[in-house]
């Protein structure tokens, strides 16, 4: 390679972080180890299903990233000065995703059977990969932490949703059978939706479903539970509390919304909306389909009977 290219490369790669804090010196002799090859757009360089030997620098050109194939939109892209490989070269692994060159690419391409002569050059270079290495951990536990927290919130109101439930319900239970304590659940629906929605307009019918998932949930004490069912209609989870005592807190969150004639705050011009509650209580041979099946058939008469009510159903 002639000299103006090794400065082009150098300049190149100055802010890689694989590379960060070396002299030119030093960036000139590692970046002597790699060879250079041209790619033809097209070209497939890193793929789930073959193990990827190579660490490899874009010099010139962009590759795009994909993950299920290489025919599936792009979820990145790589330019000059960004690497490709750097996890599978090291564990000699397959890669975790596609990456095809968009465009005719020169990248440059180190084995890792020459790894050790670069760290020779510089103990740098093994104390860059190990820092891009856990950052590439971190952003994976971020992202996977991220995307099962979102899995159980509703993307609406912000509050857990139904799969959370299963998962709440599973925990209550256990806790309160093994303390011998009680557990209710309230299966509450929103009257007349449909008709608000005709009405104000579907927009106006979501700003009141956030509006009643805030108000009930700022009303619960820190152990309990409540999520979106589905709809118009939520459930609460009330460990450790009565019948009549869960059937108290049902009732003071039906007139919490029955006492407002309009939504405060956020459009005042909008009328509120009340609620109908059906109450019941976990028994020992309960699983949450029947506990909710129990509650909703509460539901079901507190709607017969008019609407903004409790009902709660009693054992036989
Ligand atoms: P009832 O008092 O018997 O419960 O009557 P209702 O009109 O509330 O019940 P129905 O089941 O007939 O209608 C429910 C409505 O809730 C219909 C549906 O469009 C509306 N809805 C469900 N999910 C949403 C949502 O996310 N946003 C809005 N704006 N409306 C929703
Ligand atoms: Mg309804
Ligand atoms: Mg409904």
């Amino acid at each position: 390679m002639d000299n103006y290219k090794y400065e082009q490369r150098c300049h190149t790669f100055k802010a890689c972080p694989l590379f960060k804090h070396l002299s030119s010196a030093n960036l000139q002799n590692v970046l002597a180890l790699f060879s250079e090859h041209q790619l033809a757009p097209g070209t497939l360089l890193l793929s789930p299903k073959q193990a990827n030997d190579c660490l490899y620098l874009i010099a010139e050109g962009q590759l795009s990233i994909h993950l299920s194939d290489a025919n599936s939109p792009p979820i990145g892209f790589l330019n000059p000065g960004d690497y490709a490989g750097e996890v599978s070269f090291i564990d000699h692994l397959n890669p975790s995703a596609y990456a095809v060159a968009n465009q005719t690419c020169t990248v440059l391409r180190l084995h890792r059977r020459d790894l050790p002569k670069a760290y020779a050059i510089t103990p740098l270079i093994q104390h860059n990969l190990l820092t891009v290495l856990c950052e590439r951990i971190r952003t994976g536990i971020h992202s996977l932490l991220h995307s099962e927290q979102n899995a159980h919130l509703d993307s609406l109101t912000g509050i857990p949703n139904r799969r959370w439930l299963d998962y709440a319900f599973q925990r209550e239970q256990q806790y309160c059978l093994e303390n011998n304590l009680p557990l209710c659940i309230i299966m509450l629906d929103v009257d007349y939706f449909k008709n608000y929605n005709d009405t104000h307009g579907h927009l106006a019918g979501d700003l009141v479903l956030q509006f009643v998932a805030l108000l009930l949930r700022e009303q619960l004490r820190p152990h309990d539970s409540i999520a979106r069912f589905g709809g118009e209609e939520f459930v609460v989870l009330l460990p450790d509390l009565t019948l009549d005592e869960a059937a108290q807190v049902a009732e003071r969150l039906r007139n919490s919304l029955a006492a407002l004639t309009h939504l405060p705050h956020i459009l005042p011009t909008l009328p509120c909306v009340t609620i109908s509650l059906g109450v019941a209580q976990l028994s020992a041979d309960d699983q949450l389909s029947g506990l909710l099946n129990k509650a909703d058939q509460a539901l079901y008469q507190a709607k017969q009977q008019g609407r903004n009510r409790v009902c709660i159903h009693r054992p036989e």
